[in-house]
């Protein structure tokens, strides 16, 4: 099979096209630079593997011209911002995120009628609400939408407009679905932090991507005196994420479906805990046991149900100590 990955040179797609080579499809993925095309196409010297350049996703017509691909059978969507150097929420988060996914259905719509199934990566964001997140008795699943409003986008925090351009972009992929009936199904993936080895290229430890960014912090030596609120208590490993990817787009039950990928709850204690354990060498950038922070709130912590991504896309969840061991080594090994 052929499929098309947007936004190949990022953290998570990485891993998609590792393991979609490794399982014999053929992949054309889109980056916005020739820079980032050299080095996709470096890392994969033997491969069945095209880079396309598609400078920017907000344009219309951005995929016209790769979608036109002879004999597409699926496409991964996973270019969208995640990070929070932006001034204007509408020009660099909001139409990238929204805009970027209308333009990835409507080509393929339009030019690409083999294409049988398109798997977005949504977010967790698109799932949770803010009130919900203080609740020890909320359990989320796929059954719940971020009430949040493409104008709470526009005003509200950084994390809120951030949110909002996932759970936009998902719920606008869905309304599209229905309205337009296409030739091909969606799956959507919702992942929460997403912690996990790096096999991007990165030009310097600076360029981590935002999940990751506390790993780097832990072992630069920044939580030696306290250990940081942890925000969201949800995460899961990126291999996890991109076996969900794959197997979304193999496995035929899958069409139709949101799926909750979370290995389940954790916190920044935790992270410490693995790191101290398994990283003897870096003891003295460690905050030591007696370092406050990093807990779950008192009142305890919300639930989860990853029940429909663990029987339908087949995943055994990596546990946290494993995660964390495997992200600090990829960091060590590229000069942390
Ligand atoms: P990265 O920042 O590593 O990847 C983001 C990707 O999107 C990169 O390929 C990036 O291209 C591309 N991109 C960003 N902005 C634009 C834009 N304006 N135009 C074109 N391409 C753009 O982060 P992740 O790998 O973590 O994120 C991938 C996806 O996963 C995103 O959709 C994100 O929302 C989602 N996600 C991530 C989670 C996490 O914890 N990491 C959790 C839940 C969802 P470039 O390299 O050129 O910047």
């Amino acid at each position: 099979p052929k499929v098309l990955l947007t936004g190949g040179s990022g953290f998570i797609a990485a891993h998609v096209l590792e393991l979609l080579l490794k399982r014999g499809h053929e992949v054309i993925t889109t980056v916005r630079s020739e820079d980032k095309a050299s080095k996709i196409r470096a890392a994969h010297p033997n491969a069945k593997l095209t880079v396309a350049i598609v400078p920017d996703i907000a344009q219309p017509g951005a995929f016209d011209e790769v979608v036109k691909t002879p004999g597409l059978d699926y496409v991964q969507h996973t270019a969208s911002p995640f990070h929070y150097n932006w001034s204007d929420a509408k020009t660099e988060l909001l139409d990238p995120a929204i805009k970027g996914t209308t333009s990835i259905l409507e080509a393929v719509k339009k030019y690409a009628p083999t294409v049988k199934r398109i798997i977005i990566t949504s977010s967790f964001a698109s799932i949770l609400s803010t009130e919900a997140l203080q609740n020890p008795n909320k359990v989320f699943s796929e059954a719940d939408w971020n009430p949040d409003t493409y104008e709470d986008g526009l005003n509200g925090t950084k994390a809120i407009s951030y949110r909002v351009s996932k759970k936009v972009a998902e719920k606008t992929a869905w309304d599209f679905v229905e309205r337009e009936k296409p030739n091909f199904d969606l799956a959507t993936i919702c992942p929460p932090l997403v912690f996990g080895p790096v096999v991007h290229h990165l030009n310097s430890l600076s360029a981590i991507n935002t999940s990751n960014e506390r790993f780097v912090h832990l072992i630069q030596g920044k939580w030696k005196s306290e250990i940081p609120p942890t925000g969201v208590f949800l995460w899961v490993d990126v291999r996890d994420v991109a076996l969900a990817h794959v197997n979304a787009m193999e496995r035929p039950e899958a069409g139709g479906k949101r799926f909750f990928t979370t290995a389940g709850n954790f916190n920044n204690r935790d992270l410490v805990i693995a790191v101290r354990k398994n990283f003897p060498d870096l003891a003295a950038q460690l905050p030591n046991e007696s370092v406050k922070g990093g807990e779950y709130p008192e009142e305890g912590v919300y639930g989860y149900d990853n029940s429909q991504a663990t029987k339908v896309l087949g995943i055994d969840w990596i546990p946290i100590e494993k995660s964390a061991t495997d992200t600090v080594q990829s960091l060590k090994d590229i000069g942390a």
